[in-house]
């Protein structure tokens, strides 16, 4: 993001740094101490601009708890201000470096930024990338390539769900060239953000400057090409921007959410050339690499939560490390807010709700019906009806039975999810599996399967 400081402003802001002193003191009463010392006193007014005052939280925990607030906040400021004004909050942590960024020994900055290229998020590097067996070989790809661009794997071909580290493996390739490699010209570009600017370069007359920008590049970094997906003439841009780049030995790196074969099978002459350097896919963390990630985040929020509670955390959020990451900060708040010990039920408890607000209720659930529904020849509409035919019955009970075993929703969400079904039809349901699981060894292998392959992502 552009810094909010605008300078011809001096004057507004030295009022509102005034002003934010003053409702400091307002709120200080009402908040109580330690997260008063360690979210409010760290947040700093950054500009004002007509009605809008923009204030920096120091982290994403502290920006989440000011949100919480806001309205106190609000009235504070109004207040000590006069004036009616609207308020934002972005995470603008002070000047200071901090542990992790920027990244240890990274030296200062060597390459270049295409001008083409998206700003990078600073925290996208691979010291804050974890590694486990899910992407160890996407990981071990990015880093070939970052020490030795258009050398090691040329195209690498980067596939998987979202939230599964693939921008973040991408930049941490930019960071990475920008530190260590002189003069070596680096851009971070999305199928979106290609897209837009090539078609503003056609309306506006400018195709010869779009080919020169996007041939003068060493490190060409592609996000989410299935954006072209459907976007002939783009995607023929594309094809020749490409081949331009690698036929000069130009890295190019390309990240996706599904493997270049599924991407478009008519475009045969795209897929070999992706096929043809390195193709890696990223799966969804196993248990322990989710717990690493969160032990990770929690130390860069500079906070101690008891590994049991993380543990809960990783097994509730298994698909979406982004989602991991959400529940975590909400944790963080919430446990700052009520200066209570999160233990782990608490924590369970607080994750549903993060989930339900953030519909991943529906998708979790959604996915377990689906799986279930196709492994057992019905519909998603079986599942939630009430016929009673018994190949039905059982396949419903075996879903809402996965969907209790896997997502630990409360039996009240599933059963909301069944077609408004009570907790009790669910928990009978679950017993009643349970019990079929001791007897019929073939719905146990069925079940079984069904459960590693909704673990694992797969459907
Ligand atoms: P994608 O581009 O695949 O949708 P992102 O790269 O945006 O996913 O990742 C989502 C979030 O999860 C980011 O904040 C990223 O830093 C974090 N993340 C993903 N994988 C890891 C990992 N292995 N270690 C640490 N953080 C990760
Ligand atoms: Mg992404």
């Amino acid at each position: 993001m552009e810094g909010q400081l605008h300078l011809g402003d001096d004057d507004a802001l030295v009022v509102l740094r005034q002003a934010w002193e003053k409702s400091l003191a307002l709120l200080a009463p009402e908040i109580n101490k330690p997260s008063f010392e360690s979210f409010f006193k760290t947040a700093r007014p950054l500009s004002i601009h007509g009605p809008l005052v923009t204030i920096g939280a120091a982290s994403e925990l502290a920006k989440v708890f000011l949100e919480k607030y806001s309205e106190l906040i609000k009235t504070a400021v109004e207040a000590t201000l006069d004036r009616e004004i609207e308020l934002a909050f972005v995470v603008a942590p002070a000047d200071k470096p901090k542990s992790s960024s920027p990244p240890k020994g990274t030296p200062k900055r060597e390459g270049i930024i295409s001008p083409i290229s998206e700003p990078l998020n600073e925290k996208y590097v691979f010291a804050n990338f974890i590694v486990g067996p899910s992407n160890r070989l996407a990981h071990a790809g990015c880093l070939a390539v970052a020490k030795k661009p258009g050398r090691a794997y040329n195209p690498l071909f980067l596939y998987g769900g979202s939230g599964l580290g693939k921008t973040h493996l991408l930049q941490a390739i930019a960071h990475y060239t920008l530190g260590n490699h002189p003069r070596t010209r680096v851009a971070y570009v999305s199928g979106e953000t290609f897209t837009y600017h090539y078609v503003s370069a056609l309306r506006e007359h400018r195709s010869e400057d779009f080919r020169r920008k996007y041939r003068n590049i060493d490190v060409w970094l592609v996000d989410d090409i299935q954006f072209l997906v459907g976007k002939e003439r783009t995607k023929e841009e594309f094809f020749h921007t490409f081949n331009a780049l690698y036929q000069t030995g130009k890295q190019v790196v390309i990240s996706s959410d599904r493997a270049p074969k599924d991407l478009d099978p008519v475009e045969e002459r795209l897929i070999s050339r992706f096929e043809s350097g390195l193709v890696a896919d990223i799966a969804p963390p196993d248990f322990e690499t989710r717990l690493a990630i969160l032990q990770d985040k929690a130390d860069a929020e500079g906070s101690r939560v008891p590994d049991e509670v993380l543990a809960a955390v990783a097994r509730l959020i298994q698909t979406n490390v982004r989602a991991l990451e959400g529940a975590l900060i909400t944790l963080l708040a919430y446990s700052s807010l009520m200066k209570s010990r999160v233990t782990p039920s608490l924590a369970e408890q607080i994750i549903h709700r993060y989930l339900i607000e953030k519909k991943c209720t529906e998708l979790t659930l959604d996915a377990v019906q689906r799986t279930v529904a196709q492994a057992f020849g019905v519909t998603v509409d079986d599942l939630c009806n009430s016929r009673r035919r018994k190949d039905l019955v059982t396949a419903r009970h075996v879903a809402m039975y996965l969907s209790r075993e896997l997502t630990g929703f409360p039996l009240a969400v599933i059963g909301k999810a069944f077609g408004g079904r009570d907790h009790a039809t669910i928990a009978y349901a679950c017993n009643r599996i349970k019990k079929l699981l001791e007897q019929d060894e073939s719905l146990k292998q069925t079940v079984e399967h069904l459960a590693d392959d909704l673990k694992s992502g797969r459907y």
